[in-house]
């Protein structure tokens, strides 16, 4: 039988973890670990380009300081290839996939109807990896139930519009990766930063197409830096340092906006016991919502 709660950490390695990402997988292990569920570690390596060397070990090292253990094997997207395959061709099946080299904005300008390539690309190969590919997305709007934030509704159809599932040299697009994993690791819930919380509707979308179920979705809000601006990884936010492990914890617990602690607790075993008692979705500051339809 599966699990009833399901929740991953997919850390893209781009970068060490930084305190965001920490409070990220902190929420997301106690989400799940309170409601007896299993968390998986998936390691989302599908972009080379922006993949930094070494940064999977650093990650995957800073997990085990902080105590947040997963469940069962790590998952590396890189090695998935033939899964988001197997999409690609379960969408062209049922029509719903093209090539497409217009850019976003040549696709703007031309809005939607049908699918939404003002050119004439559909004549173009899919299978040619220069080519890349567009899901076309359904009209009307698309609801992803957030659990803190409620109903997030969207027009995918008007904003992103066909979004891409395959990009230009063959890479696979986050969104396929995301939803074909989700899916086929039995994901139920996606704890995430708000970051990414517009793409929630265009997931739900894309899973509606390949007929998979929709998780649920519970966006945390983001760490920002001194100028306003969101911890990333890209950017060179400071790597969290493995040393003060139960200090980086209790400062991602306090972050996270959860009930303050009696005492320092002796150590990091400790201090998770309690947590996972104590974690309530309830006291999380909310993210804006971004999206309205
Ligand atoms: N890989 C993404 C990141 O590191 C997270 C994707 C997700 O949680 O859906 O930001």
């Amino acid at each position: 039988m599966a699990a009833q709660y399901v929740g991953r950490f997919a850390p893209s390695p781009s970068g060490p973890l930084h305190f965001g990402s920490l409070a990220t997988a902190l929420a997301s292990f106690l989400d799940a670990r309170q409601n007896r569920g299993h968390w998986l570690l998936r390691i989302e390596d599908i972009d080379p380009p922006r993949e930094v060397s070494g940064a999977t070990d650093e990650i995957i090292s800073a997990l085990i300081c902080h105590g947040l253990q997963w469940d069962g094997e790590i998952t590396r997207q890189s090695e998935r290839s033939d899964l988001y395959d197997r999409a690609l061709a379960e969408l062209h099946r049922n029509g719903h996939l093209y090539a497409c080299t217009c850019t976003r904005k040549q696709l703007r300008a031309a809005g939607k109807s049908g699918p939404g390539c003002p050119q004439n690309c559909k004549s173009l190969d899919l299978a040619h990896e220069d080519n890349p590919l567009r899901v076309a997305v359904p009209s009307g709007c698309v609801t992803a139930n957030d659990l803190l934030l409620g109903a997030q509704i969207a027009r995918v159809d008007e904003d992103p519009g066909d979004f891409l599932v395959r990009r230009r040299g063959g890479l696979y697009a986050y969104q396929l990766a995301v939803v074909v994993d989700d899916y086929h690791q039995q994901v139920t819930h996606v704890v995430r930063g708000a970051d990414l919380l517009d793409n929630s509707p265009r997931q739900v979308a894309l899973a509606g197409l390949l007929g998979y179920p929709a998780p649920r979705y519970l966006h945390l809000p983001l760490a920002l830096d001194d100028t306003g601006r969101k911890l990333s990884k890209q950017t060179g936010a400071r790597p969290i340092d493995n040393n003060s492990a139960l200090d980086n914890l209790l400062s991602a617990w306090t972050f996270l906006g959860q009930i303050a602690l009696q005492a320092r607790p002796q150590n990091i075993a400790e201090f998770l016991q309690f947590a996972v008692g104590r974690w309530s979705r309830q006291l999380l500051p909310r993210a804006n919502s971004a999206i309205c339809c």
